[in-house]
């Protein structure tokens, strides 16, 4: 498929247009950046390590019947994937308790949950995509309350699928961000990455974070777990 004009440059994707405009291309950049753009940085490897971490993700979560915008991968930093019309809601799905919840609550993070938590975050760079619920997104306009029951559906499945993937790869899924959006035909799909930038992992063995927190709390040897992440995760596909 050839890659036409740039539409977007964001932050660590930029998305290219095709001769299909039913598909675009999603080229993942060595550029990170967290607590909104105030720190900034490029990890060398990342890009091609993150595209091939969501593209065996999204492969391995449509095979279990998981609707997704993934169509392949097309070279090491891209990825064909289907337009869709983006859900401006990000879904967090936490199985133990870290991050921002842990600082907001005052709970230790590692803390396991009796219950799965989710959240609804509005994407918007401005207001630090603030928190909201589900009656916010619908007085919002942002959703249905029968989009949202879909989502959270999609959500608890593909958690599980990922927990179980994960854990055959020997790491433990801490929390992830998922996006939505809906096809030309109205069907509702994931269409986001599922990279180490968009989770927290933790070797199970040793407690060890393998995802952007290496970077957002100065942990050093970034590119050295995404790297990790990626071979750990062949091995467990088969790949
Ligand atoms: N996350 C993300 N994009 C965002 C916000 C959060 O990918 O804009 C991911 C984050 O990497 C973590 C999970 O969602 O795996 C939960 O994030 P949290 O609310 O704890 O916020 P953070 O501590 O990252 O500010």
């Amino acid at each position: 498929m050839k890659q036409l004009e740039l539409l977007y440059d964001g932050s660590s994707k930029q998305l290219y247009a095709t001769e299909n405009p039913e598909q675009i291309i999603i080229r993942f950049k060595d550029d990170t950046t967290a607590f909104y753009n105030i720190k900034c940085a490029k990890i060398e490897n990342k890009g091609k390590m993150n595209c091939a971490i969501s593209s065996m993700i999204l492969d391995y979560l449509a095979s279990k019947g998981v609707k997704t915008h993934f169509v392949e991968q097309v070279d090491e930093n891209s990825q064909l994937c289907r337009v869709v019309r983006h859900i401006p809601i990000e879904v967090i799905v936490r199985n133990v308790i870290a991050g921002s919840m842990a600082k907001r609550l005052g709970i230790e993070e590692g803390r396991v949950p009796n219950n799965k938590i989710y959240d609804l975050c509005l994407r918007s760079d401005e207001l630090s995509d603030p928190l909201i619920n589900d009656h916010h997104a619908v007085a919002l306009g942002l959703a249905t309350y029968e989009e949202l029951g879909e989502m959270y559906a999609a959500s608890e499945r593909i958690n599980t699928l990922l927990t179980d993937l994960y854990a055959k790869a020997g790491i433990r899924l801490v929390d992830f961000k998922i996006e939505f959006g809906r096809t030309a035909s109205g069907e509702l799909v994931l269409a986001d990455e599922l990279t180490p930038d968009t989770c927290r992992i933790w070797d199970m063995a040793t407690g060890e974070r393998m995802d952007k927190d290496r970077f957002r709390r100065d942990l050093g040897r970034v590119r050295e777990a995404y790297e990790e992440v990626a071979n750990r995760l062949k091995s467990a596909l088969n790949k």
